[in-house]
């Protein structure tokens, strides 16, 4: 099978591209973007890594030469370290991530990653044999450490750091203030907003998602790139945001405490059952 049949990829706006994995088919599948710019391309968010990506996007004609000056650097930004979203990083020279969560991509920490994945889920074995209890999020050590207000510098576009934890300790989200575009990981998509995995804070969701309510409020975002489901607008954006701070309360923290234990459990045993 060749590499174009791996991947799936539609343009979205100038030089902006969407990704998706065709070998997975999860909830959990996450988007993948791939911005163009003037001197350097940014992939953020790489996928499970169980294929390669950047030869997808060699084949489709994605990195080609439009200005005559060869191909741009090429840099690969995770939102945050989940495996649905930093699998692929080990497969690019050059990789960014927050600075709270470079211990777990560098050390492998598949409990932080919080590597779930079964077989029914990966329609398409990368290889003869394969099983999805072996995956495992390789250990990278990244390039680039990302701390909130770095500007990553396309050429024509700029893209500033937004640290934005709650969903993990480490998510960021992505700004292309000039454009009003906004890539927002997992922190918020067009769908339940998840605090209770093993680094979730939900005091820090809150501020999160206050801070989205501004960049709404101050008519900085027309179109969000979410970490997984579809694109929206900036009045979706301000609902769902606020719509996690008003849901929030005591009974929730509650509930949210044991669905979290529940969970990191089932981790723990998960990645140390498989860790060989
Ligand atoms: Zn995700
Ligand atoms: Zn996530």
């Amino acid at each position: 099978m060749s590499a174009s049949e791996w991947y799936a990829h539609k343009a979205v706006a100038d030089g902006l591209f969407w990704i998706q994995e065709r070998f997975y088919e999860s909830g959990n599948r996450a988007n993948i973007w791939l911005l163009r710019g003037s001197h350097q391309d940014v992939v953020i968010d790489a996928g499970l890594g169980l294929r390669s990506l950047p030869e997808y996007l060699s084949a489709a004609g994605l990195l080609g030469d439009t200005s005559g000056r060869g191909r741009n650097p090429l840099l690969a930004v995770a939102t945050h370290v989940h495996f649905d979203h930093s699998g692929g990083l080990h497969q690019f020279a050059q990789v960014g991530v927050h600075k709270a969560e470079v211990d777990a991509l560098s050390s492998g920490d598949n409990y932080e990653t919080v590597t779930w994945l079964s077989d029914a889920e990966v329609v398409r074995a990368p290889a003869p044999g394969w099983r999805a209890s072996g995956y495992r999020v390789k250990a990278v050590q990244p390039t680039h450490i990302l701390q909130e207000g770095d500007v990553i510098n396309l050429g024509d576009k700029q893209l500033t750091v937004l640290h934005m934890p709650g969903h993990s300790r480490g998510s960021i989200c992505l700004h292309d203030k000039e454009n009003k575009m906004l890539f927002s990981g997992d922190t918020v998509y067009d769908g339940s907003m998840i605090d209770w995995l093993p680094y979730s804070k939900i005091s820090d969701y809150v501020s999160s998602c206050e801070r989205l309510v501004q960049l709404v409020d101050d008519g900085q975002v027309e179109q969000v790139l979410p970490g997984h489901f579809n694109t929206f607008g900036p009045k979706r954006l301000h609902q769902l945001a606020s719509g996690y701070i008003s849901k929030a309360g005591a009974c929730h923290r509650f509930s949210t405490c044991a669905v979290k234990s529940i969970a990191s459990l089932a981790l723990r045993v998960s990645n140390s059952r498989g860790a060989c």
